[in-house]
């Protein structure tokens, strides 16, 4: 549907990073019965990496020597992926070492993504070791997109980098409760819901949003410049990063990839303040900035949307396809489609409407459920302010800090081996 790709260089040489208790432990067996002849077929030079623990991953693809690697990949659930997209993002050439391409084979017992990218490929649900092939067979084939990451963050100043989900409430108490079953695989999470519905609870906060229909309005008397170029991924791989129509494709910087694509102000009315190209300078900064985002303790832009409801059964802001193989949430998801897609679902849902909607997921029928406290909005950046005392958030399936939390999607930040 009119996405282009890069491919990746050939040969390429592949970091292969197993997280061997992943899922029901399984991981590095289904490697060799699955995976490894096939990239042995595709003459794809791979190095195996088994991680003995955890933040493994992270610290090794931090110090790495990347220009050892032409692609990552993992094995393993969501989380090990969270590992490396982290490491990579805390490295001073964060904004050439994210450019690696990522890729992802199902080992884990939470594979959203790999489901996710099988969808993207077009190709008919699969589960299990029929989903492990299809992604090994899409890493052999080594096309490359692009990725969009969300920035989060917390309140004690700490910042992730995320690349499927941030969730409270249901969601994020049935992935971190369903940890204990991971043994059983992806069916924890069925098992998760059923054992959370029976206990189910209210969580209290307060949530607002920028709604991605918002563009970004000018400052009066400023001049009228050309909104930032459409993200759409470069053909030409030697150039790791996306480039817009009218950067120059003899340039060798990696120009244009970030700060002037992400220019909307958190000033009011979303005045535009920087639309320079990236310097010299900018590019030492140690991540990218968070144009939309002001200090957690500011109130939000007058552009945003309050949510007035207060009470809530979950929250899951989410940007893939998939929340878990058997989980089709987002049906117009892409991985680089620039939206965090805004779920919610208010309290006073009865417990066979709940399961109802989880059901018809399996489908992505739920938003045709008809149920009025379902709401689905397509934003760019968010806010939650939890207020009942405790609680779970999970990035990326991860539980992290309990509290307040915002965050802003970067379009096509990272590149994903897909389709
Ligand atoms: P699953 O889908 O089964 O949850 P994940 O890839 O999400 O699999 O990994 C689960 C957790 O294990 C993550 O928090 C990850 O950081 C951590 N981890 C990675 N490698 C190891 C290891 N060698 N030992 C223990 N934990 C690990
Ligand atoms: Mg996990």
């Amino acid at each position: 549907d009119g996405v282009v790709y890069a491919e990746l260089r050939r040969p390429c040489r592949t970091m292969i990073l197993v997280n061997p208790h992943s899922g029901r432990g399984q991981a590095l067996p289904l490697f060799n019965d699955h995976v490894q002849g096939m990239l042995t077929e595709a003459c794809v030079p791979y190095t195996l990496v088994i991680t003995e623990h955890q933040n493994h991953a992270r610290e090794l693809v931090r110090k790495a020597d990347l220009s050892q690697w032409d692609a990552l990949v993992i094995m393993s659930g969501d989380g090990l992926l969270f590992e490396v997209i982290n490491g990579l993002m805390e490295r001073e050439d964060w904004q050439q070492a994210i450019q690696t391409p990522l890729g992802i084979l199902p080992g884990g017992s939470g594979n959203a993504l790999a489901a996710s990218i099988h969808h993207y490929s077009q190709s008919p649900p699969a589960w299990n070791e029929e989903l492990l092939l299809s992604c090994g067979f899409i890493l052999c084939k080594g096309l490359v997109g692009s990725l969009d990451l969300v920035s989060i963050h917390l309140a004690s100043r700490q910042r992730l980098f995320s690349f499927l989900s941030l969730a409270w409430g249901f969601v994020a108490d049935v992935d971190i409760e369903s940890e204990k079953y991971r043994h059983v695989g992806a069916i924890r999470f069925l098992m998760g819901t059923m054992v959370r519905l029976a206990s189910l609870r209210v969580y209290q906060g307060r949530l607002a949003y920028l709604p991605a229909k918002e563009a970004p309005k000018l400052q009066r008397g400023s001049v009228n410049r050309p909104p930032p170029a459409p993200q759409r991924p470069s053909l030409c791989s030697s150039l790791p990063c996306r480039l817009g129509p009218n950067t120059s494709l003899k340039t060798s910087s990696r120009r244009g990839c970030n700060l002037n694509q992400h220019a909307v102000s958190n000033s009011p009315n979303n005045v535009i303040t920087d639309m320079r190209p990236e310097t010299q300078s900018d590019r030492k900064t140690t991540s990218p900035v968070d144009s939309l985002l002001p200090g957690l303790d500011q109130p939000v832009p007058d552009s945003w949307t309050v949510v007035k409801d207060e009470d809530f059964v979950l929250v899951l802001a989410i940007y893939q396809s998939h929340l878990a193989e058997d989980l089709w949430t987002v049906p117009g998801a892409t991985a680089d489609d620039g939206l965090i897609h805004l779920f919610y679902v208010t309290a006073g849902i009865s417990r066979p409407a709940l399961l109802r909607l989880f059901l018809a997921m399996e489908k992505g029928a739920h938003l045709a459920c008809g149920c009025p406290h379902l709401v689905y909005e397509k934003v760019r950046a968010l806010r939650l302010e939890p207020t009942s005392p405790q609680g779970v958030i999970t990035v990326d399936g991860e539980a992290v800090e309990y509290g307040p939390v915002q965050a802003q999607v970067h379009p096509g930040l990272a590149r994903l081996i897909c389709g």
